[in-house]
């Protein structure tokens, strides 16, 4: 990953594949009916609202973080059903691009199954903080769930908590809703296999993060569904990445009880925005020395929990 503040460097591949959605960090294209070329680019967003400027290598490191994660899982769980197809590029651009956008382009991207979405960000918390916390500290609930009094910020839950929210439009906020309103969202059936599957992979991924030094404070995943078969929930977007996750270093856990814990996500953006009252604030501009240290965050993220390089793969 490059350490140096570069402007935000594009690929836009409207004049070979329709585009379908711009996310706040992914480009969604179809290649065909049932599949998308799912494009991670180097955009960073913070508090629900992107940054001016990127942090170079992010999109490739983010897509091959996912593409770990669904592979251990695969292995992990078999009857795990995944959007994730392959890292390939379809014909199409391989023939037309030149050389040097599809070095661009193939790190970013996965083949993924086009499926329908979810309304519901499928969150899973192991530890308290975060908007957790601060609706434990106004009401002693998260997510209207009674949790026991004199919890401190940073603290393991007793058992990990399904904590839903809404999953708003582009420009919107996501709301914590409690795991009742969540079913009323998408019916029991499919709720009770979204908590299920969110709640089984959280255990085997703390475990593995637990493992090479890291805590798995909280999670979020999405599933999605296929309209044309009765199969069930479908894991996809990204997953188990420091934009999805919450990862603090296991060692320093203890002592930071109660405080911020130094984290390998996007923590440090945060806590820049917010000491800069910067926080939800459009057209933001992140400083060198803040893109230099994330990404290195990111990074050191990756090479901990993969054991691999993110230009490896
Ligand atoms: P959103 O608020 O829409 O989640 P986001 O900013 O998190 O926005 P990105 O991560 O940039 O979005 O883009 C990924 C988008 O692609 C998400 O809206 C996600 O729901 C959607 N998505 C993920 N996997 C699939 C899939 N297999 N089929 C269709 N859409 C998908
Ligand atoms: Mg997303």
């Amino acid at each position: 990953m490059s350490s140096t503040s570069s402007p935000l460097v594009e690929i836009d591949l409207e004049e070979k594949l329709p585009k379908l959605a711009s996310g706040k960090v992914r480009d969604l294209y179809a290649i065909d009916d049932e599949t998308l070329l799912f494009v991670a680019s180097d955009r960073i967003s913070a508090y629900d609202v992107v940054m001016q400027n990127g942090i170079p290598g992010k999109g490739a490191l983010l897509t091959a973080m996912s593409a770990y994660w669904f592979h251990y899982l695969q292995s992990e769980f078999p009857a795990l059903q995944t959007h994730f197809l392959d890292r390939s590029l379809p014909p199409i651009l391989e023939s037309s691009m030149s050389l040097t956008r599809l070095q661009a382009l193939r790190p970013r991207s996965m083949r993924v199954r086009r499926l329908k979405i979810f309304p519901l960000e499928s969150i899973v918390r192991g530890y308290i903080t975060g908007s957790a916390w601060a609706e434990y500290k106004k009401s002693g609930t998260v997510n209207g769930i009674p949790l026991p009094p004199g919890l401190v910020d940073g603290q393991r839950l007793e058992t990990p908590l399904w904590t839903p929210s809404t999953k708003a439009e582009l420009g919107g906020k996501d709301e914590n809703i409690t795991p009742a309103q969540a079913r009323g969202i998408v019916g029991d059936e499919y709720a009770k296999e979204i908590e299920k599957w969110s709640l089984d992979i959280y255990a085997a991924a703390a475990k593995r993060a637990e493992e090479v030094g890291i805590v798995l404070a909280d999670t979020k995943f999405e599933f999605g569904y296929d309209p044309e078969s009765k199969a069930g929930v479908i894991l996809v977007d990204e997953v188990l990445t420091p934009d999805s996750s919450r990862f603090w270093p296991k060692a320093s856990w203890e002592e930071n009880l109660g405080k911020q814990q130094p984290s390998f996500d996007k923590q440090f953006l945060r806590d820049w925005l917010t000491s800069q009252g910067l926080k939800g604030k459009d057209g933001v501009v992140v400083p060198e020395d803040i893109v230099r240290k994330t990404a290195a965050k990111y990074l050191e993220a990756f090479e901990k929990l993969t054991g691999e390089q993110p230009n490896a793969s």
